[in-house]
């Protein structure tokens, strides 16, 4: 018997920027109602937050963090926001890749200050918006202090949000100082979201094509069902030593209401996961990525114990 890691995610959104419906009223309710769901459920996870969203719901954002999920930095550089060069950088298509290490290392070293000040600690993990990110992402997250994070994985192609993923693996992995998308020897766990292996669709605004990931906010419940059970089928089948299910969705639905479509969409997926993975005659543990990272830091304890001089030595240096 085995054990698959089971993570739940929230991206919590500048409701000014994104436009979302419901605008900065939903975002708290989207909050709470996520936590409190899964918390009922037995499950946990992340939320990925944005500065203004940090600084406009604390209460919200410490009650996950009471409720045992993890609560981590957010970054949209397209937004705008921060500065460079002692300037302001306005809102505007500069994306993260845009930017050098350099600059990557200082856009999140502001970020990470401001974040901790509007919420009186430190992230310890990181998600980057739309998924956009080179090498020099990893290298500068590791210059500032984090050990693992979401910044792509998965198979995405989206030009517009100049994410390029495809052929990255589908599982937890440290990728290669050369090349973002194998594994290698970076002292920084990619911990992707869960894409069924075996189905592609096309993205209409991001004019490019995923597999389809498992996004509340997008298809039907139908297909997360088909998603899981093929993400889970890969795992076993191709021995994936760090087993996981890890969701993705944003503050934008009213998850607080036991009447409203997405609540319930929650409550059948995480009720699904747990199924699919005991259907498989294995075990799932609600987990956080600060979990998903420690039990990669176990197995990597244990394989050097029983291999000496195993290349993973570096990792914990
Ligand atoms: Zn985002």
């Amino acid at each position: 018997m085995e054990t698959f890691y089971v993570c739940l995610t929230m991206d919590c959104e500048n409701s000014d920027y994104w436009k979302s419906p419901g605008g900065w009223d939903m975002s708290p309710h989207a909050i709470r109602g996520f936590v409190d769901t899964l918390s009922d459920h037995g499950m946990k996870g992340n939320l990925f937050v944005v500065l203004e969203n940090a600084r406009r719901n604390p209460e919200a954002i410490h009650h996950a963090k009471e409720k045992g999920f993890e609560i981590s930095l957010h970054i949209h550089t397209e937004e705008g926001g921060f500065t460079m060069g002692g300037k302001a950088v306005a809102p505007g298509q500069r994306w993260l890749t845009d930017f050098s290490y350099d600059e990557q290392v200082q856009i999140l070293s502001q970020a990470c200050d401001s974040w901790s000040r509007a919420l009186g600690f430190r992230p310890m993990t990181f998600r980057a918006g739309c998924f956009c990110g080179n090498e020099d992402t990893y290298k500068a997250l590791i210059k500032v202090g984090f050990k693992y994070g979401n910044i792509g994985g998965g198979q995405r192609n989206y030009p517009t949000y100049r994410s390029f993923w495809v052929g990255a693996p589908l599982h937890p992995y440290c990728p290669s100082e050369e090349d973002k998308l194998k594994e290698g020897r970076m002292p920084f766990l990619e911990i992707p979201c869960t894409y069924n292996p075996g189905k592609k669709t096309a993205n209409v605004i991001s004019h490019g094509e995923s597999l389809v990931e498992l996004r509340m906010g997008l298809g039907d419940t139908l297909m997360h069902m088909e998603t899981i059970d093929a993400a889970i089928e890969y795992q076993i089948e191709n021995g994936v030593k760090l087993k996981t299910v890890v969701s993705l969705t944003h503050d934008r639905f009213p998850y607080d209401d036991p009447n409203s479509a997405m609540h319930e969409r929650l409550i059948a997926v995480a009720e699904y996961i747990k199924r699919a993975v005991e259907h498989k005659g294995h075990r799932w543990v609600p987990a956080t990525f600060a979990d998903i990272h420690d039990a990669f830091l176990k197995s990597a304890g244990a394989k050097r114990a029983g291999a000496p001089g195993d290349g993973g030595q570096k990792r914990e240096a």
